[in-house]
């Protein structure tokens, strides 16, 4: 099961999958994942990495892509993190599309390990 955070300002709503490991070493792994009344939840404390803004909702499999997507839009661009978890960005119908989200996606942000993928298939990296 994936944990999602999403992004409190509805501005933003940047949405990310939560590395469950880490998260219980820096929150302590008894601390509750349900809000308690009188005390700090970390989900309100957790900082978007897009926009810096403090708070975030949680959400248990977040929008998984449907069969349609995955058989359909079979240009992907993937995310990898530095714990190896791959996130995909970008679903696309074709290879136009797809190479053009994926250079745009590799200027806005330069540091992230981004791929472009036909299926299984790397077309290009940028690491
Ligand atoms: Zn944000």
């Amino acid at each position: 099961m994936d944990i999602w955070a999403v992004c409190s300002n509805i501005e933003c709503r940047y949405a990310r999958i939560l590395d469950l490991r880490k998260m219980a070493h820096y929150v302590g792994a008894h601390h509750p994942l349900v809000p308690r009344r009188g005390e700090l939840h970390f989900s309100e404390r957790l900082r978007c990495p897009k926009c810096r803004h403090r708070g975030s909702f949680l959400w248990a499999n977040f929008q998984r892509p449907s069969e349609l997507v995955i058989n359909n839009y079979s240009f992907v661009v993937k995310e990898l993190d530095g714990n190896k978890h791959v996130s995909t960005l970008i679903f696309a119908r074709d290879s136009g599309t797809a190479r053009t989200a994926f250079e745009a996606m590799v200027k806005e942000r330069p540091k992230a390990r981004l791929s472009l993928q036909h299926g299984a298939r790397v077309i290009e990296e940028n690491y």
